[in-house]
């Protein structure tokens, strides 16, 4: 009998509820690694007739960045407003595009941009091998066949979308993301040089997302050491890179990497506060999702007393001053509309709270928290 594949241990259960999720296949980080892109591709293109389609955030239409993309044979750029979420028929509609464009299926999509550029290139992998419209599938585990090859270039950091499994719609009747196994990047470049050029405001909302990750998961009741290590981790960045005084290339270096261990940190627990009351104005108003969680995080002291101190300390040094009375003039359905949305995130409120949250979160608390913003 052969030693080497005798099993030693078996363990006595096999505990099924433990999620066992899919990392991103590979990584490359490095200022200017995107010029990598050509050799990175090349082993991964089927033949000269299946192209590879850039998504590319249209803001960096006529630039240098353009012109480094290295297009052979029939591939395809197209250029994508990032001035709204993603939409579900925003994909079908890439998604026919493509199918009528090409005889067959492309080697691969590359998303070019922020969590809305990358959350519509993983859905349009997905929605191009399974049938129908991609609502079909905003939920958990509902995708049936694995998506084509898909590349994640974060040109902003802070949204963790470039480490997840879940890339976030807006459908006819929800905000909810794709979760499955097919939707993580088969291989992502960190090129910290990418995100120069990003706005000030624009740099905090996002880097704050990756902040209000951490603290919402190392105060929720989800906690656990997987977690913790990556939530610390990206803490202590988001502090050096808003708090301390790093050189502009130290802090572009480091927020991509809390991104990164601020999406790792949630993979295994939950967001909380913050991120349900932000659904509730991003799917009424159509508030953006980093700027969405400040409005709402700034009110949160009861929830989380020392976090909210840091953001405020952040937001004075930066100057960041956030719109007021966004909430002023909403009638009562409106704002039910919201604290319906926001009181569906369960997984949320129960990583927050604990399991009898709804003892203290009632639609009323919710709305003297909205009537502030
Ligand atoms: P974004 O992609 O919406 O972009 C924000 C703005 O920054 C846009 O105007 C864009 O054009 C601009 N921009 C991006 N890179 C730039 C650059 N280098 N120079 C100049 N301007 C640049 O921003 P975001 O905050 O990264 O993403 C928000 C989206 O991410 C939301 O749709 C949200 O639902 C999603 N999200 C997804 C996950 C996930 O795990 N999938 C997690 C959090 C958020
Ligand atoms: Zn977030």
């Amino acid at each position: 009998m052969n030693r080497d594949f005798e099993v030693k241990e078996v363990p006595e259960i096999i505990n099924a509820s433990y999620r066992n999720f899919p990392l991103v296949a590979k990584v490359v980080f490095g200022k200017n690694s995107f010029d990598q892109l050509g050799e990175i591709l090349m082993p991964n293109r089927k033949h000269a007739d299946a192209p590879f389609i850039f998504l590319v955030d249209d803001v960096f239409e006529g630039t240098d960045l353009v012109k480094r993309i290295p297009l052979i044979f029939n591939d395809l750029v197209i250029f994508v407003s990032a001035d709204e979420e993603p939409k579900t028929n925003q994909v079908d509609v890439l998604v026919e595009r493509i199918l009528e464009d090409f005889n067959e299926l492309p080697s691969g999509i590359v998303g070019i941009g922020g969590g809305t550029l990358l959350d519509l290139s993983k859905a349009v992998s997905i929605v191009l091998t399974n049938k129908g419209g991609a609502a079909n599938y905003q939920g958990w585990d509902l995708v049936q066949k694995a998506s084509i090859y898909h590349v994640g270039i974060p040109t902003i950091s802070g949204t963790g979308a470039e480490v997840s499994r879940t890339a976030v719609l807006l459908g006819p009747d929800r905000k909810l993301g794709i979760n499955s196994d097919y939707t993580t990047f088969n291989q992502i470049i960190l090129d910290p040089n990418l995100t120069q050029g990003v706005s000030k405001e624009q740099w905090f909302y996002t880097g704050m997302d990756c902040f209000i990750h951490c603290i919402e998961s190392l105060n929720g009741t989800y906690l656990n050491a997987f977690s913790q290590s990556y939530g610390k981790n990206a803490l202590e960045l988001c502090k050096e890179v808003y708090l301390g005084d790093l050189t502009p290339s130290e802090s572009r270096d480091k927020l991509m990497m809390a991104s990164w261990h601020g999406g790792m940190s949630i993979a295994y627990s939950q967001v909380g506060v913050a991120h349900a009351m932000s659904y509730g104005l991003s799917f009424l108003l159509g508030v953006k999702h980093g700027i969405g969680n400040c409005l709402v995080f700034q009110h949160l002291a009861e929830f989380y007393p020392e976090g909210v101190v840091l953001f405020n300390r952040m937001k004075e040094r930066h100057g960041i001053v956030l719109p007021k009375g966004i909430c002023a003039n909403l009638s009562d359905s409106d704002y039910d509309t919201m604290i319906v949305v926001a009181m569906g995130m369960e997984p949320l409120w129960e990583n927050a709270i604990g399991k009898n949250w709804r003892d203290s979160i009632t639609p009323e608390k919710l709305r003297s928290i909205y009537e502030k913003i």
